[in-house]
């Protein structure tokens, strides 16, 4: 079986096949730099990096494209309010974003930013106006005229056609009823940042920077487009009608959306107080690794509700799967393979894989390297597992952690980070009790720790039990979790 997408455009799931033979093009819409991600961006971000992830996995070249859009509405707002020009408004946001995207292992794709192509954005716009389909306003404002787009509402399924020919929108969101014709360019505001470009002076509207700056790096025609479901209007729909309208070809092959997340059940919303950034999270003492889990634990159409019950959980099976590499590297198994363990790991990792060729099923693929890992874990106890079965379990975590990436045990710096950053912002008051146990065992590494294990069983078989007990509690102390069972020793971060 071959991956299998939902289309937004069609409506549809359909057989993923790029324009290019072993090549996908795919533009991401990136972040707004105006304030901290908060988890509902980066279940969308988790989701795009879990897709980018699965296509490599699969033989593809991946050329994966996001934009940061460092001008908008909100951004000229807030830097105008705060008396700083836009590019520094955002740069202390745009570093956050990319930190916290890397904290939950979100692998960078190709940037661009809005800002770094305002003269390109100035003649797609003349361009749009030769051909008719933009026009310029008294106020040197340049809208889209979506009359002369009969395919308007495609993508959102919105019957546009008693729309009023002429009605102006010029913010950058907007109601779904508002099908008006939409800013493409907005005429300099006192106060506000523009810039003098070959079609006047002003600032590019959202949507154009996006279609500019997608086909720039992915060409006119390109397979997939990604963002949140509140994308799909006006964002993408506007994207449509101006690229389309442009080239005359059609713009994008699959349009791939992310179901907005609820929090506990609910909106999230800084007025209901179940807002969250990811750096909220963490100073809580909740690990990246657990967040991430969380994020790509339900698969991305289905509404995630995350909880804080989930988010344990979602640790608690970051720890299982950590613990069993381990088991596997500590263990001491006798020769030979068991046929069992060899086909229990050709099990999962099929299964992993029509599980995510199945419109990205990320719950289903966890679902198989834990009833692997289960499995495993009962003939480890039982002796069943042999040396030569060791590198094809290991092989079926990895090929999952290829896509899920937690295993690696790099929590603790990252909080670490977190925590060093919440000092500087004078947030010392949000940092809680479990976060500065969690960052404990920080100074030590997993090497570090495996050598005081093996310490402790050089002690244990010389029957020096004093020693042994000593080394125990400096791990303790370290908030590290020591284990000695009949199969030998193991440990955990607290
Ligand atoms: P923004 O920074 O507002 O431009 O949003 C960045 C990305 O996050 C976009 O793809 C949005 O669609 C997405 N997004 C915003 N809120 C949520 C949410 N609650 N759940 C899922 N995705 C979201
Ligand atoms: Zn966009």
């Amino acid at each position: 079986m071959a991956l299998r997408l939902f289309n937004t455009l069609s409506s549809q799931i359909e057989d993923f096949r790029p324009l290019r033979d072993r090549e996908v093009r795919m533009y991401a819409c990136g972040p707004t730099v105006y304030d901290y991600g908060h988890i509902g961006n980066f279940r969308t971000f988790v989701a795009v990096d879990l897709l980018h992830r699965f296509l490599r996995q699969s033989g593809y070249k991946v050329r994966h494209v996001m934009n940061i859009t460092d001008v908008d509405d909100k951004i000229i707002r807030n830097s105008a309010r705060d008396g700083v020009s836009v590019q520094q408004y955002t740069a202390k946001y745009e570093k956050a974003f990319l930190e916290d995207a890397a904290m939950i292992s979100i692998e960078e794709p190709m940037l661009v930013r809005a800002t770094e192509h305002i003269p390109e954005m100035a003649d797609f716009v003349a361009k749009l106006v030769e051909k008719g389909f933009a026009y310029r306003a008294d106020d040197g404002s340049y809208y889209f005229r979506i009359a002369k787009f009969p395919q308007y509402g495609k993508l959102s399924k919105k019957d546009f056609s008693g729309m009023m020919d002429g009605a102006r929108v010029d913010f950058d969101e907007y109601d779904k009823d508002s099908a008006r014709d939409f800013a493409l360019w907005k005429a300099p505001k006192t106060g506000e940042a523009s810039w003098d470009t070959a079609i006047g002076s002003g600032r590019p509207g959202w949507h154009l920077e996006c279609s500019v700056m997608s086909m720039r790096e992915l060409g006119e025609s390109f397979d997939l487009h990604a963002g949140g479901e509140d994308l799909v209007f006006p964002h993408h729909e506007n994207e449509i009608a101006q690229s389309e309208s442009f080239t005359g070809k059609p713009f994008v092959r699959f349009w791939f959306h992310a179901r907005f997340l609820l929090v506990e059940g609910e909106k999230m919303s800084k007025s209901a107080g179940n807002f969250f950034t990811l750096r909220d999270l963490v100073l809580k003492g909740h690990k990246p690794s657990s967040i991430r889990y969380l994020l790509a634990s339900v698969p991305y159409r289905n509404q995630l509700n995350f909880t804080f019950d989930g988010l344990k959980q979602a640790a608690v099976s970051v720890e299982r799967l950590r613990n069993f590499r381990l088991r596997l590297g500590s263990d001491n198994f006798s020769e030979g393979t068991n046929p069992e363990m060899q086909s229990l790991a050709t099990q999962a990792i099929e299964r992993m894989t029509a599980a995510l060729d199945d419109d990205l099923n990320t719950a289903q693929a966890q679902a198989a390297i834990f009833e692997m890992v289960r499995q495993a874990n009962a003939a480890c106890d039982a002796g069943a597992i042999k040396k030569y079965d060791v590198p094809s379990l290991l092989a079926a975590l990895g090929k999952f952690d290829e896509i899920f990436a937690v295993l690696d045990d790099d929590d603790a710096p990252k909080i670490k980070r977190v925590l060093d950053w919440a000092v500087s912002e004078g947030r010392d008051k949000d940092i809680t009790d479990e976060v500065r146990e969690a960052i404990q065992s920080a100074g030590l590494s997993d090497a570090d720790i495996e050598k005081k294990i093996d310490a402790m069983k050089a002690a244990r078989s010389a029957r020096d039990f004093k020693a042994s007990d000593a080394i125990r509690a400096e791990l303790a102390d370290a908030g590290i979790l020591v284990e000695i069972t009949k199969d030998g020793i193991r440990w955990r971060r607290k």
